[in-house]
This record gives C-alpha cells, structure tokens and sequence, in this order.
C-alpha cells in the first residue's frame, strides 16, 4: 500500500468515491480498490456507505491492522480536515463493531479501544497508556468455555492480558 499524507485522505476519497462507481470487484469478489472495498463492506454489513462512513472507513481501514480509541480517530479526521463530532465518529465505531467490520476491544479507564482486525485473536492491554497490543490465537489456550446462561449464545471469547510495568504500582 502506499503512503499517502493525512491531509491528501479527502481528495483521494471523493477521487476515490467516483472511481468505485464504476469499479468492478475481482474474480475473489474483492474489490481492487480500497474504496471500493469499504463501500463493499459498509454494503455486505448493511450500512449505507454515506460520505461519513466512508471517510471513517478509509481512515481506519487504509492503514492495516491497528488499535484505536474514538478520540484517536476524531483526531485523525481533524488532521484530514474533516470536522466530524466526537459522537458521530464514536456512533459510527459502534455501528462498524456491531456490524462486525471492527472489534470493541475494551474499555480501558472509560475509553473503548477498537481494533480494525475482527478476526479471532486476544490482546495484551497496557495498564499505564491503554494500549493495546495483539496476541496471536495460537498463543493462549482456552480451556472449557462454560454453557452461556439460559437465553444467550456466546457470539466471541477474547482473553485480555493486563500489563504493568515492572516497579510501577499502577
Ligand atoms: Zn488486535
């Protein structure tokens, strides 16, 4: 992928926004351009690709694997000159986690951490930042999962390993 500038995100979006109207999705049924692929995923979860969505979308998803919290990503909108609310962009979080288009981490000290993998792995959470860092599946076995209480199904098991650092009490 190349490296695009924060600031050069809206140009390449409305570029981006006209050229996956005429794109068509490869022979594996993904699209080619990453535009085109988050209209594809906003699409498939059903959620309208409006502009909004679309620029969180390209935000979050154009640079791979990450972790972050709303005001991470409100900040990195603000840098790309869009000026989007605080809530709007915590409400779309919430809509592309429900839509299982990102994970919702945890919340660590009131701040929800989502992850752009949704994929099944576990985290080491970094009690004196928030960070968050990935543990692959492989490395933690999970033992019995009980029966979920009457009514539920269990919809994700994610183990997280709270960290300090060494000499800190906090
Ligand atoms: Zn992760």
């Amino acid at each position: 992928m190349e490296n695009r500038s924060l600031q050069a995100v809206p140009q390449e979006l409305l570029r981006g926004l006209e050229a996956s109207r005429q794109s068509t999705a490869s022979s594996t049924g993904q699209a080619a351009c990453p535009i085109a692929r988050i209209r594809q995923s906003l699409n498939s979860a059903n959620l309208r690709p409006t502009r909004q969505r679309m620029l969180l979308g390209w935000l979050l998803f154009a640079k791979g694997h990450r972790h972050l919290s709303a005001e991470e990503l409100f900040e990195e909108a603000r840098a790309a000159r869009a000026f989007l609310s605080l809530a709007t962009v915590y409400n779309t979080l919430n809509q592309f986690s429900e839509a299982g288009l990102l994970r919702k981490v945890t919340n660590v000290g009131g701040r929800a951490v989502f992850d752009t993998n949704p994929n099944f792995h576990h985290h080491f959470l970094c009690q004196h930042d928030g960070s968050v860092i990935d543990i692959p599946p492989s490395a933690i076995g999970l033992g019995a999962i009980p029966e979920p209480p009457p009514g539920y199904r269990i919809v994700d098991v994610e183990v997280v390993v709270r960290l300090r650092k060494k000499g800190q009490s906090l």
